[in-house]
């Protein structure tokens, strides 16, 4: 079986990683928190010293890392991918980056003779356990053909969205619905309530009605109707505050730089911004409810 170099082993990157250990894959991980590589050892995977070991038997990249800076570092530093990959290795990057940064890498990735596409995913954490992700491709067909067989090991959807950086560009727009989904909902759900509906109520006729979105379903942010959203668990993430901020601010670089509009957008990005300056980066983004009913003072 093929051996994959996963790099950057968190939140995501660990679940995803032990369901291409199940599929049969070689996996050898690296993180820059040891932690995390050990994790992967305890499931039988293997951890390189540096991401140059790490790539130098490889025959699949996969990057897992924050922004577009740390997935620069990983291909273009001087113990990057690019400089230590065999010929021929297959690249997938499938962090949530900008997509000036996400085109760049992949220019640099095809000048050193690589295939490369960028892959970003939705689902977050329960979605990366359960194998479930979606996973929108950006590159060539011909990459995106080779790449399928192992992100069907990770996820049940898999749609080929354009060229190089048009998958990042699809999951900004969808994080940036999602967002502003979450605000429509609080102040939905805070009107609601002032207007003598009680939650679980609201839930029901929305859920089977026209208001009905995933923020609702999955991350209600109110305790009650969805036994497994993180307003259950005092807003644990999840999918944390700070992560939706960088999506939003990400959806409004990428708007001013095709001259583009999106005043709801910026409005809930406002929001966000506030609430992980007055604290609440780690909550889960659900918790903005907190901040669009009063509850918090903020
Ligand atoms: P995380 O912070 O839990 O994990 C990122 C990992 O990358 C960390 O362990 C960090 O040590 C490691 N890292 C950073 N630079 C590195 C380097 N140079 N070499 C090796 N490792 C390095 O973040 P996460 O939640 O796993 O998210 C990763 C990416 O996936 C982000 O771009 C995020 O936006 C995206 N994403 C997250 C979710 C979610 O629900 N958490 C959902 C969809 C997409």
């Amino acid at each position: 079986m093929s051996t994959i170099a996963f790099i950057g082993l968190g939140n995501m990157g660990y679940p995803m990683s032990k369901n291409l250990l199940k599929a049969g894959y070689n996996v050898i991980g690296f993180d820059l928190v040891a932690e995390n590589c050990n994790r992967l050892v305890s499931v039988g995977g293997q951890t390189a010293a540096s991401i140059a070991d790490a790539v130098a038997v490889a025959d699949i990249v996969i990057s897992m890392v924050p922004t577009g800076k740390h997935v620069r570092a990983v291909y273009e530093g001087p113990d990057g991918v690019l400089q230590h990959a065999r010929p021929g290795t297959l690249l997938i990057d499938s962090s949530t980056i900008d997509v000036e940064n996400s085109r760049a890498v992949s220019q640099a990735a095809e000048a050193a003779g690589f295939v490369m596409v960028d892959a970003p995913v939705s689902g977050a954490v329960p979605a990366a356990e359960a194998g479930t992700l979606v996973f929108m491709v950006g590159g060539t067909k011909e990459a995106f053909d080779r790449v399928v067989p192992t992100l069907t090991c990770m996820g049940t959807s898999l749609v080929h969205v354009g060229a190089a950086g048009c998958g990042q560009a699809m999951k900004i727009c969808n994080n940036m619905m999602a967002g502003m989904s979450m605000v429509a909902l609080s102040e939905a759900l805070t009107l609601a309530e002032r207007l003598g509906l009680d939650y679980q109520t609201v839930y029901d006729v929305v859920t089977k009605g026209s208001g009905n979105c995933w923020a609702l379903q999955a991350y209600c942010p109110v305790p009650g109707p969805v036994p497994a959203s993180p307003a259950n668990r005092d807003y644990a993430a999840g999918f944390s505050m700070a992560m939706m901020l960088k999506d939003m601010l990400l959806s409004q670089s990428a708007a001013a730089d095709v001259s583009t509009s999106t005043p709801t957008a910026a409005s809930a990005a406002a929001l966000y911004q506030k609430a992980v300056d007055n604290g609440y980066a780690a909550k889960d983004f659900s918790f903005i409810f907190n901040l669009v009913s009063g509850r918090t003072g903020v």
